[in-house]
């Protein structure tokens, strides 16, 4: 059965009304636009979240009165209260940015879509590994791109932790390591020493809550004896400081319990051990008042040697100015003195709120006192590496760079699953693409990003969620690419993959040159010549029984010795025979149908040669061929022309009815219907055709047309191509060697 919780309002802490939020910033707020501007935010934030309640009890609204009650103890300005208010509006309640953007402003639209967008990101419930605190925390600065922003959140966190025992052990212990990790040093650096403070003992007590009751516990039972110890060591520096004329308030404080805790966990002292656990602050008027202090609480008690610090002269990188230094009070107690001036103790305790504290007036513009703190905060250095030291530029331009470096220098993208990816600003799904794997990169073809789909140049911003479209069929890395790429890293893989694929079309060619001289050496004793043997190896029925696409396919394979040029040969002979039986008959010396005569030729095979394809009325050379007869060719065949073993040869005078194939091209403007026009025409003609290709040249829609014909001679050829002609969109025809 689960275990009743005892329901606390507010975490115990005193609950504050609107009228009180009123009383606190109407001291620092005079104009009425600003304190309507506040008012109306409340109204708004009321309305919306009616009839809510938190966890603990409260009506919401409660929630977002509490954080602009910690703003408005900072002192900040209307649109930074309004914006706490309406912090959680847009993430739970209907209410739209454009809405708020219509009543309160650019500004507060900001602040609030930032806020919101932080909040969807719902940090503390990722669990990845790699998720380290310091993207954490870049990734919120990323987000945040305003002090505002960073302000208000560290105010929501704070009460968050006031209000943590309504949560789950494990939520309780999420929301405080995260606390410690992310938002306590980013409070640290911004110097607002009170928010930082009560975030680390709120995320203690519940992270380590025995050794905190151990300290608490310490620091009770000292009580009584410090009280006591603590007013006489006042009285008498108060004393001494009136005689010397010197304008002075003084304050005590316990060191906090965290600050104890690393001293005895992280770095093992004792309790005991531990000199600065109490500290008196004397807060004077001037720089020169401090020093005047130090000399004469130096003069009055035992300074303990190598504990005096001069702040300020050297100031802390989050601006905290002070002189410090530890002493041996009158009963043996030690105490640390901290001197400082009240513009300084404003500064310690709020560090860039006490520089961002609201100015009222006409001329006051958020962006310059942005760049003023931002200008003020040496830390934010920690994250430019500026190279090119004296750089010319005016210092307002300098400032603006290092602002835009520090909340623009790196995009935080998420994947699906919630990895972080960090890239610099600038950087495309392209990049995200090749940071996640190489392969991915080379075979993207496109990515979603927030669930768009979008192309690969969509340039990214810090909280994308993205991912990318691969294709195993993608064409890959272009030059075009390496405009899309931002990073270096991806710009050295894309050069990468295109070279290797270059190197790769190389080696291919050289497989293809290699596989078909090889075919070549073979086929040629087989009397079948370079054009030939081509013109064989292309044939589609060849492609098909090899498994290929193309013809250097083929032979890229045969250098591989698969086929082999003699495997080839034995297909094709088989065709051979289909095709030409006639013929070989015809070689026949008792046949009278062989229609050439070859003078001294009587009783050879004789052949017609395949690659000029010649017919009666050609003039014709034969060839005579190691082992297979003579073969007949076009008396200007290429393939022959050089040769040494030709004979002559010419056309019977009393041929028959036979037809013979020849090869030809047919050249057209591309249109709907052409192929089909054609063979309709030589159909009407009574002329046969075969192995019909067509090639389309899509730079200017010209059609190549191979085929075979059966003509009985080159006269009927010749008509043939007068009638193609005649076909619309033919504007030429010839006859092709192989
Ligand atoms: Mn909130």
């Amino acid at each position: 059965m689960e275990q009743e919780k005892k329901l606390v309002p507010n975490g115990g802490y005193p609950m504050h009304t609107f009228e009180d939020l009123k009383a606190l910033y109407f001291v620092y707020i005079k104009s009425e636009k600003g304190r309507k501007i506040v008012e109306d935010a409340y109204l708004l934030a009321k309305e919306k979240h009616a009839g809510v309640f938190r966890k603990s009890g409260e009506p919401y609204i409660q929630h977002p009165i509490e954080v602009a009650y910690i703003l408005a103890q900072l002192e900040a300005g209307p649109a930074t209260l309004a914006s706490g208010l309406l912090h959680d509006t847009v993430e739970d309640t209907d209410l739209t940015i454009e809405e708020i953007r219509k009543r309160f402003g650019d500004d507060v639209a900001l602040i609030v879509d930032s806020l919101t967008k932080i909040q969807r990101m719902k940090l503390s419930k990722r669990k990845e590994t790699d998720f380290e605190a310091e993207d954490h925390r870049k990734i919120f600065l990323g987000m945040a791109r305003d002090v505002r922003v960073i302000l208000v959140k560290l105010a929501d966190r704070l009460h968050n932790l006031r209000t943590l025992d309504s949560l789950s052990p494990e939520r309780q212990k999420a929301i405080a390591k995260e606390s410690l990790e992310v938002f306590t040093p980013i409070a640290h650096r911004l110097g607002i020493y009170t928010i930082q403070s009560e975030m680390e003992d709120l995320s203690l007590k519940y992270l380590e809550p025995e050794k905190y009751k151990t300290i608490l516990d310490l620091l009770n039972q000292r009580e009584a004896n410090r009280q006591e110890s603590l007013t006489s060591l006042k009285k008498r520096i108060a004393d001494i400081l009136f005689e010397h004329k010197i304008p002075f308030r003084m304050e005590s404080r316990v060191k906090s319990i965290y600050s104890i805790y690393r001293k005895m966990y992280k770095k093992g002292y004792t309790f005991d051990e531990i000199y600065d656990v109490l500290a008196i602050r004397i807060i004077t008027k001037t720089e020169m008042n401090c020093y005047e202090i130090l000399g004469i609480i130096h003069a009055t008690y035992k300074p303990i040697p190598g504990r005096f610090k001069d702040y300020i002269a050297m100031p802390k990188p989050n601006m905290y100015q002070s002189l410090h230094t530890t002493i041996v009070s009158g009963d043996g107690n030690i105490y640390e003195v901290q001197i400082r001036t009240e513009e300084m103790d404003k500064i310690a305790e709020t560090g860039i709120a006490a520089h961002w504290r609201y100015k009222e007036g006409e001329n006051y513009n958020p962006k310059e006192e942005q760049r003023d703190i931002e200008e003020k905060l040496h830390w934010f250095r920690d994250f430019v590496s500026m190279s090119g030291e004296g750089e010319k530029g005016s210092a307002e331009e300098f400032m603006a760079a290092l602002s835009n470096d520090i909340f623009n220098a790196n995009v935080y993208v998420f994947t699906p699953l919630g990895k972080v990816i960090e890239l610099p600003t600038g950087a495309t799904t392209l990049d995200f693409a090749y940071k996640i794997h190489t392969k991915v990169g080379d075979q993207a073809v496109g990515a979603t990003v927030n669930g768009a789909l979008v192309p690969l140049n969509t340039v990214l911003k810090t909280g994308d969620v993205c991912e990318i479209k691969t294709s195993k069929t993608s064409p890959g890395p272009n030059l075009g690419w390496l405009d899309i790429a931002k990073t270096s890293s991806a710009k050295a893989h894309i050069k990468k993959a295109i070279q290797k694929r270059e190197a790769s079309v190389e080696s291919r060619e050289a497989l293809v040159r290699k596989g078909r001289e090889w075919c070549l050496s073979v086929f040629e004793k087989e009397g079948i010549g370079p054009g030939e043997m081509d013109r064989l190896l292309g044939e589609e029925r060849v492609l098909a029984n090899f498994h290929v696409d193309s013809r250097d396919a083929l032979y890229a394979m045969v250098a591989g010795k698969s086929p082999t040029p003699q495997g080839l040969l034995d297909f094709l002979n088989v065709k051979r025979e289909k095709r030409a039986p006639k013929l070989l008959k015809g070689a026949d010396k008792r046949s009278s149908s062989c229609p050439v005569v070859i003078d001294g030729g009587e009783g050879v095979m004789i052949g017609l040669a395949h690659c000029c394809t010649p017919i009666p009325g050609d003039h014709i050379v034969g060839f005579v061929s190691k082992g297979k007869g003579i073969i007949v060719h076009r008396a200007n065949c290429p393939n022959v022309a050089s040769s040494t073993r030709l004979l002559e040869a010419r056309w019977r005078d009393d041929l028959g009815v036979a037809t013979y194939p020849v090869d030809i091209e047919v050249y057209a403007n591309d249109r709907a219907n052409l192929l089909a026009d054609i063979l309709v025409m030589l159909s009407s003609k009574g002329i046969v055709c075969s192995d019909l290709k067509a090639h389309l040249i899509k730079e200017n829609m010209n059609c190549i047309i191979a085929m075979t014909v059966f003509v009985p001679d080159a006269g009927t050829l010749d008509d043939v191509f007068t009638a193609l002609k005649g076909v619309r969109g033919v504007y030429d025809g010839k006859r092709i060697i192989h």
